[in-house]
């Protein structure tokens, strides 16, 4: 990013965009005794319907930390898609280009819990998988307004590939967080503003174990290599290790007692992606991702966990 988009960017301030292109699901929540094994019927506890999706997540924390945000998504005609839409624009989020396909069921991810807090999960992607470069087309308006452009990888490769070409030729800087892990066609790299992966993900992308400093290092440098501008590693209870244009090092993340991860990763890059839009350095930037994930692990839940502005030190 150029100095003077940065500068932009400040003198913008909160009217800075953030586009968020990804999935929206409804996840499915019973807790059981003991997981069944095939064959098997077992009584759960109450059924539990919660909002997911990582696109969904990411751009809920990021309107949450005092962004303005758009979400291009889709969803099924159906009662979840209903809800999720409900939801999102609940959270003051622009829905406009979050369409509902007329055919297929709204994504959802079906969550089994045991007695030791271990899951089982299975993905239904549904309408995400139909979210297609003409629905970029669509939204292009929408895109060309954006400071940047956020993504994931539960919607279908070749749109992400589609959106970070588009936003390559227009200057628009992009923020891939690389989940599921997914091994990326090499063209994707050398278009990316930045990258965020955790240890697993990167490890994916890199086939370099990473499990430690050195190992986070040594993979943010291969990524580097292949074109990615700025690449941050998250570690867990540890923080995040940066290997960006002007900070490489570890920032660590705040001491808590940690009694819920999910949506750890997504609250860290919606976070990061406020904090850039605002024109905050690395370290400061990462920094205060990491106050954002680390308040959201010490609460239940992935959404109904994701803080708001005014429980954290503004960037
Ligand atoms: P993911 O949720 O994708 O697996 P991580 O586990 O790396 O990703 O977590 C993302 C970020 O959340 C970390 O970089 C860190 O800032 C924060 N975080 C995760 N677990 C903890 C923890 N136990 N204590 C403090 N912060 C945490």
């Amino acid at each position: 990013m150029s100095l003077l988009q940065n500068l932009d960017n400040k003198l913008e301030g909160e009217l800075a965009l953030l586009v968020v292109v990804g999935s929206v699901n409804t996840d499915l929540v019973v807790h059981t005794p003991q997981f069944p094994v095939p064959g098997e019927t077992r009584l759960g506890s109450e059924f539990q319907l919660f909002p997911g999706g990582k696109g969904a997540n990411q751009a809920v924390a990021a309107a949450r930390l005092g962004a303005r945000v758009a979400l291009v998504g889709k969803v099924g005609h159906d009662e979840f898609g209903h809800q999720a839409l409900a939801n999102l624009q609940q959270e003051g989020l622009d829905t406009t280009h979050v369409s509902q396909h007329p055919a297929a069921a709204s994504g959802v991810a079906v969550i089994t819990i045991d007695a030791q807090g271990q899951n089982t999960i299975v993905v239904a992607p549904g309408a995400n998988h139909e979210l297609l470069p003409t629905d970029l087309d669509q939204a292009v308006a929408l895109l060309e307004q954006a400071a940047y452009l956020v993504v994931q990888l539960e919607i279908p490769l070749p749109t992400v590939v589609y959106l970070v070409k588009w936003a390559q030729r227009r200057g628009k800087p992009v923020v891939l967080n690389p989940a599921p892990a997914l091994p990326l066609p090499d063209a994707v790299y050398r278009d990316l503003f930045l990258l965020t992966p955790n240890e697993t993900e990167a490890q994916v992308l890199t086939g370099i174990p990473v499990q430690d400093l050195d190992s986070a290092r040594a993979a943010a440098q291969v990524l580097r290599e292949r074109g990615v501008q700025n690449v941050v590693i998250t570690l867990g209870a540890q923080g995040a290790f940066l290997h960006t244009a002007t900070y490489t090092g570890l920032v660590p993340a705040p001491r808590v007692e940690a009694i819920d991860t999910t949506a750890a990763g997504d609250v860290f890059t919606g976070a990061l992606a406020v904090a850039l839009t605002q024109g905050q350095d690395w370290e400061q930037a990462a920094s205060f991702a990491c106050q954002a994930a680390a308040l959201a692990v010490t609460r239940p839940g992935a959404q109904a966990s994701i803080p708001y502005q005014h429980e954290l030190v503004s960037p």
